[in-house]
């Protein structure tokens, strides 16, 4: 008697993972769906099939994304992990999870959740450090906050796009020698590879601790917050978090659980000053995250940026971000900041890897670049690792830079 997850599972998406999206058969209804191996599973399908799901919990997954899920909580979120690793799993069960799967290659995949408010931090050590080395050559790389808080900027939550939506250059006012801006397309239109946490259930008055933040992280997807470096040179020195982050971030399609991460839970970075009692993390679980990205421009890897390198932790972050009462809401969202290690062929931004252009950096033995040209493809992989030896796959983050409109 085979189960499903022997039948279908192949490296990085077996039972560990069982990533969620949004996903459509062809002329087919947008549905909540699983992955295991080269399959989509149909949840409600596979709920109808084989019962023993909760009531509440089925009508959470009834729906066409991750918004009422996210909405019921992690009881709810827990639960149903938990039926479907062993629905998957079970002795016999591979025909069940068979009629109720479609292949990966014939779905058409969906942004997985309403996107609420969309935060995007800077929460990399390397990072900062390189762009204070960049802006400030003068002075101290870190400004003196910046180990005492996570350094974070509001962004716009209707420009958080789904991978494989191109998007065009964007345009703006762009700083020139004379002094007088000109606008035009960006030249100097970069990418930051980050990780996104998906926030669920809801602190109506904030102030959510390090302790209690666990109870919100639903998932993690890849992220890029592409960024147009001279428009946001030019609306705030040294950089500016408005127009030039705007027009498009993109995310991966397939929401690892935070659940499927629990091999890949490691300690942070050794911490700096002591931190204010709202962010001290001391005594609790490590919540540093080793998972690997990569950065591969046209079909060639130009960058590995490890997570585990992040100084700030993402309870840290969602303490941080409610600690004045701002509300939690189902669908938040937030981005890590552009992720650096210390290596060049770490750096998680074309800014850092060219030395804002005074470095070009190879992209093949025979070119190099800098900034993105028309019709470049940047797309960015990530793995960390499973339960057992196994390998979580983050799927890709992929998108294409059109010509400006
Ligand atoms: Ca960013």
């Amino acid at each position: 008697m085979t189960t499903a997850a022997d039948r279908f599972a192949i490296k990085g998406f077996g039972p560990e993972n069982l990533p969620y999206a949004s996903f459509s058969p062809v002329d087919g209804k947008p549905r909540l769906g699983a992955r295991l191996g080269n399959q989509a599973i149909d949840l409600s399908a596979l709920a109808d099939a084989t019962g023993g799901l909760d009531r509440s919990v089925r009508a959470a997954i009834s729906t066409s994304n991750l918004d009422a899920l996210l909405a019921a909580g992690c009881e709810a979120w827990t639960a149903l992990r938990a039926w479907l690793v062993d629905a998957v799993t079970t002795a016999g069960g591979d025909g069940i999870v068979a009629d109720s799967s479609y292949p990966v290659d014939d779905i058409l995949l969906h942004m997985p959740f309403t996107v609420a408010d969309y935060v995007d931090y800077y929460a990399s050590e390397h990072h900062a450090s390189n762009v204070g080395k960049i802006f400030r050559p003068d002075e101290a790389p870190l400004l003196p906050n910046w180990k005492h808080l996570p350094v974070g900027y509001h962004g716009r939550s209707g420009s958080v796009i789904p991978s494989g939506q191109d998007f065009p250059r964007p345009k703006g006012l762009r700083p020139e020698q004379n002094g007088s801006p000109s606008f035009g397309p960006s030249r100097r239109l970069d990418i930051e590879a980050e990780m996104g946490f998906i926030l669920g259930g809801s602190a109506p008055a904030g102030e959510v601790s390090v302790a209690a933040a666990a109870q919100h992280l639903f998932g993690v997807v890849l992220f890029n917050d592409w960024s147009a470096r001279d428009i946001q040179a030019y609306e705030y020195v040294p950089l500016g978090p408005y127009l030039g982050k705007s027009f498009a971030s993109t995310i991966s399609l397939w929401v690892v659980p935070f659940e499927a991460l629990s091999a890949a839970r490691i300690t942070p970075p050794a911490r700096g000053p002591a931190l204010a009692p709202y962010l001290n993390d001391e005594g609790e679980e490590p919540w540093g995250l080793d998972i690997t990205m990569e950065v591969i421009v046209d079909g060639h890897t130009v960058s590995r940026p490890p997570v585990s390198a992040l100084y700030w932790t993402a309870p840290q972050m969602i303490a941080h971000m409610t600690v004045n009462g701002a509300p939690l809401r189902p669908g938040d969202f937030f981005g890590s900041g552009t992720v650096s290690g210390p290596e060049k062929g770490q750096r998680g931004s074309f800014l850092e890897l060219s030395w804002a252009g005074k470095e070009p950096f190879a992209v093949t033995p025979d070119t190099e670049m800098s900034f993105l040209t028309d019709g470049q493809t940047v797309t960015i992989r990530g793995t960390a690792p499973g339960p057992g030896g196994s390998t979580i796959d983050f799927g890709e983050c992929t998108a294409t830079v059109l010509p400006a409109t």
